[in-house]
């Protein structure tokens, strides 16, 4: 047991916050529309300014404009240990995604504080800029500069819809610190976040013990047969895409179950041309998305995928051509940190789970450089980036007391 095992966050605290910052970018269905650097943004990086500074924090931008709160610890040369996540939203988002693991650490530092305990190492609250990706595509931008992932140049040439780009709001907002992204120091990083899938409130689990991130894989397939006219040619002489491409999809679909229960595989556009009623499809295009937490079986996968689409396109008389689009490796988060997770759930004697995480979160590319590990708690129904994402007081106290608990063990152990 740690030495400060029976600290607990404030519940009440933690949820006045979560409904106060769902005012900043509110919308009427009770969701919220927070886009990257908007004003609705600049107001919630204000209030977490101040909220940390009036908990003893000093609050500082690294280039990117992540905001880092420190609170001192008692050997203030070590790295500190990092909480966070981020609170910038979707178009049309919720009050829980990103912002519970940001509100989730004040939680922690707000303990701390009232019970008037120091840890060694220092303890920062970061909110990272960007995450969602709504309006400055890709996602994860600023954590993903911070991880190596893209250049700050990149970073901050990504324009949005009206063609304004990120460095123009950083500047605007006054975010553009001194401090090189990327060159923070950290000892270790936990973020909590809602679980976004329906698992855990399946199995009525309160507390996600995330040990990864699971690896994706995008392609483009273009199927190529003929087109024919629909009423004079006999079925036995057609080259019909479609009808080949539908018997690739279950195809698709195969792969997974082969896989099955971690492989997923989804289409999620298809295509016909020349998209006339009369016609018999002369090209199909259509995306596949390959997931598994398993990198060795994630390849096994696409192989099994284009075998299977070559013989599907050999037996209907087509032509299929398969194009890589996108490729994110599986993550592995640090095995201290996971046991760290691991333990405080036992001890605060919540119901858990290991749980591999299916979405993409700061904390992807923050585990490239800082020993790093998540926390789910359960969301209502699995729905996330919709203004209709819930969570539970007690689920989000609990993941906020696990979170707390992980970093006073990791306080001793880094
Ligand atoms: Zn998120």
């Amino acid at each position: 047991m740690s030495q400060h095992a029976n600290l607990t966050v404030n519940g009440q605290a933690l949820w006045h916050d979560l409904v106060t910052t769902a005012a900043f970018g509110g919308t009427e269905k009770g969701g919220v529309c927070r886009l990257a650097l908007t004003d609705e943004d600049r107001q919630v990086r204000a209030w977490f300014e101040q909220t940390c500074t009036a908990l003893g924090c000093t609050v500082t931008y690294d280039s990117m404009g992540n905001q880092f709160a420190r609170r001192p610890g008692t050997h203030d040369d070590l790295p500190p240990i990092m909480m966070g996540s981020h609170l910038d939203t979707q178009v049309t988002g919720g009050r829980f995604d990103g912002i519970l693991g940001v509100l989730g650490g004040i939680a922690v530092l707000r303990a701390l504080h009232d019970a008037g305990v120091t840890t060694k190492h220092a303890l920062e609250v970061v909110n990272w800029t960007n995450e969602e990706g709504a309006r400055f595509t890709p996602p994860m931008l600023a954590s993903g500069v911070f991880g190596g992932a893209f250049t700050e140049e990149f970073a901050g040439s990504r324009a949005d819809g009206a063609g304004i780009t990120l460095r123009q709001e950083l500047e605007r907002g006054g975010f553009v610190g001194t401090e090189p992204c990327g060159q923070h120091p950290a000892a270790a990083y936990f973020e909590l976040h809602i679980e976004q899938g329906p698992v855990l409130e399946a199995e009525d689990r309160t507390i996600g013990v995330v040990t990864g991130v699971q690896g994706m894989r995008w392609y483009e397939v273009v199927v190529r047969g003929r087109s024919a006219h629909a009423g004079t040619t006999p079925m036995p002489m057609r080259k019909d895409a479609l009808l080949a491409a539908a018997r690739m999809i279950e195809q698709v679909n195969a792969v997974a179950q082969a896989h099955a229960p971690e492989g997923l595989s989804t289409i999620g556009i298809i295509t016909a041309l020349p998209a006339s009623s009369n016609v018999v499809p002369r090209e199909v295009r259509f995306t596949v998305d390959l997931r598994n937490p398993s990198e060795p079986v994630l390849q096994t996968m696409e192989e099994d995928f284009l075998q299977r689409m070559q013989a599907c396109a050999l037996e209907n008389d087509v032509q299929v051509t398969v194009t890589p689009t996108w490729n994110s490796p599986a993550v592995h988060f640090e095995p201290r940190c996971i046991a760290s997770v691991k333990e405080s759930t036992e001890e605060l004697g919540y119901s858990m789970r290991d749980i591999v995480s299916g979405a993409g979160h700061d904390a992807v590319y923050v585990s490239r450089v800082v020993p790093t590990a998540m926390i789910f708690v359960p969301c209502l129904h699995g729905i996330s980036h919709n203004e209709a994402e819930s969570a539970t007081p007690e689920d989000v106290t609990a993941g906020s007391n696990v979170l707390l608990n992980a970093v006073l063990k990791a306080d001793h152990l880094f």
